[in-house]
């Protein structure tokens, strides 16, 4: 995935502030930074769930939200978008699962519905994923009979049904009691092991060591330093790097 010179404003609040980024497939990158710095955004424009004013975003060389012809951007059409989806999940804070359906319905929805893919099948699926995280008892039961964090590892298992090529995880365990926090974590460390391209805003900085090969820090819609875990922990190139952890540490 490439991030090329992309900026957005809020009005006259610039939140991105021309942003370059490559992120190899199968590459594990975590985003650190203080509230309002742009996290949420960057990875919402990633997905296109902002529109960005500048640069482009392209994955496997498909520019997001846009088709190129000749050398003019044309901007995709809403079902395109949705399909362009399937490659990029996103998982949120607050889980934001469907409340009126079960587990098992959660999971097999997007599947069916945008990849076409046949009942049996998508339930099949479902359920090897429901396996993968912990939860093969909880297909029948309804989001709200399941605790914060197992919430949060069905939607998991749920952006995992579409088979996407990159998965962003935004402060994925920022909502869950501290004695759930664990068992999602844990989760993802087992994905970052798969391939699948790994982006995730977070507060874990143990959780970000173990896992990234690149730590992202960002402030004021600017990536002030990029590197290797060792390098951003251990060797901050920026003093406001060092601020941060500092307090967060
Ligand atoms: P972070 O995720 O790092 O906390 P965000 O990307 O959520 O930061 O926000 C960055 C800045 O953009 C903040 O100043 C925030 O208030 C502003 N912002 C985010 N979304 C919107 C929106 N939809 N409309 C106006 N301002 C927004
Ligand atoms: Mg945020």
């Amino acid at each position: 995935m490439k991030i090329d010179n992309v900026s957005k404003s809020f009005g006259n609040n610039k939140v991105l502030n021309n942003i370059n980024l490559y992120l190899p497939a199968g590459s594990v990158t975590a985003i650190i930074g203080p509230s309002g710095s742009g996290k949420s955004t960057l990875l919402r424009s990633i997905n296109h769930l902002e529109r960005i004013d500048e640069g482009f975003i392209t994955v496997n060389n498909d520019f997001i939200g846009y088709r190129k012809q000749g050398d003019t951007l044309f901007e995709l059409k809403e079902k395109e978008i949705l399909k362009q989806r399937i490659d990029i999940a996103m998982v949120f804070q607050n889980f934001n699962l469907f409340p009126h359906m079960t587990v098992l319905e959660n999971i097999i929805e997007a599947p069916i519905q945008t990849k076409n893919m046949k009942y049996e099948d998508a339930v099949a699926s479902a359920f090897n994923l429901l396996s993968r995280v912990g939860l093969l008892d909880k297909a029948y039961s309804y989001p709200r009979q399941l605790s914060g964090g197992q919430q949060q590892r069905v939607a998991i298992a749920r952006a995992l049904a579409l088979q996407p090529k990159v998965i962003l995880f935004d402060e994925p365990t920022s909502a869950l009691d501290p004695e759930l926090v664990g068992e999602v974590l844990e989760i993802i460390k087992e994905l970052a092991l798969t391939g699948t391209t790994l982006v995730v805003v977070t507060h874990e900085i143990n959780f970000a060591y173990e896992i990234a090969d690149t730590i992202i820090f960002m402030e004021s819609g600017n990536i002030i330093e990029k590197g290797s875990p060792e390098a951003v922990f251990h060797n901050p190139q920026h003093q406001r790097t060092q601020d941060f952890l500092n307090k967060v540490l």
